[in-house]
């Protein structure tokens, strides 16, 4: 038997947390409710957060970050139609994926397990669980990243994204090719995502790791180890 997946469900309109909560307590889930802002820090760890932005007491913003902040749990943001949402500053906090209300109760689960899939562990005994190129060390069993023995921390996409071309390293990937594997067909497809991605790789490692490859797409540099 599978341990049910955790899903804490942030949302302080009860007539919208109460069916939902009950709808993926039917497709599986096990779900806690918070409210506010609060509530949600102050839970359990759990396997994936399902975020309204709308929150009384903190900025739904905020309460991402601080999530984020913690750890690679995945985080799915909510937001009413019409909000002002920069979907950068979004991804740029941590989010894995977006939702705009009114949703559809079948495309938050598909978009739920979509995501669980993109992040979750993969299997223990899988072989190639560490990839190296250089001084690059990522190992998908742990989710860890390391550089010239520093760890490095990085959100669940960003995550998924170096492990996409570090599998092949030097090879050039598409555009299209790694947002069709790394994202997938649900996402809102804006190819902003993937640059603001690649720009937060190179910061938090090296600039010149990932090889803009114009008009096509990226690569992964195989570096020399840093002399230091
Ligand atoms: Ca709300």
């Amino acid at each position: 038997m599978l341990t049910p997946m955790k899903i804490l469900v942030v949302e302080d309109d009860p007539s919208i947390s109460g069916p939902l909560r009950d709808g993926l307590v039917r497709e599986g889930f096990e779900v806690q409710v918070a409210g506010t802002g609060a509530a949600a820090l102050a839970a359990p760890p759990v396997d994936l957060v399902l975020l309204d932005l709308g929150l009384p007491d903190l900025e739904g913003r905020v309460v991402c970050q601080e999530l984020r902040a913690r750890g690679p749990v995945p985080i799915i943001v909510v937001s009413a139609r019409g909000d002002e949402i920069d979907r950068v500053v979004l991804l740029e906090l941590g989010a894995d994926d977006y939702v705009v209300k009114p949703f559809g109760f079948r495309e938050l689960v598909a978009r739920i397990r979509a995501v669980a899939r993109r992040t979750s562990t993969p299997d223990r005994r899988e072989p190639e669980a560490e990839v190296s190129a250089g001084p690059l060390k990522v190992d998908r069993r742990t989710r860890s990243v390391a550089l010239d023995g520093d760890e490095v921390s990085l959100t669940p996409k960003e995550f998924d994204l170096l492990v996409f071309l570090a599998v092949d390293a030097g090879a050039v990937r598409s555009r299209d090719e790694i947002i069709r594997e790394v994202w997938d067909e649900h996402w809102w497809g804006s190819t902003k995502t993937l640059d603001v991605h690649v720009a937060s790789l190179r910061r938090k490692l090296r600039p010149d790791i990932i090889e803009t490859v114009r008009s096509v797409g990226y690569r992964l540099v195989v570096l020399d180890t840093d002399p230091r």
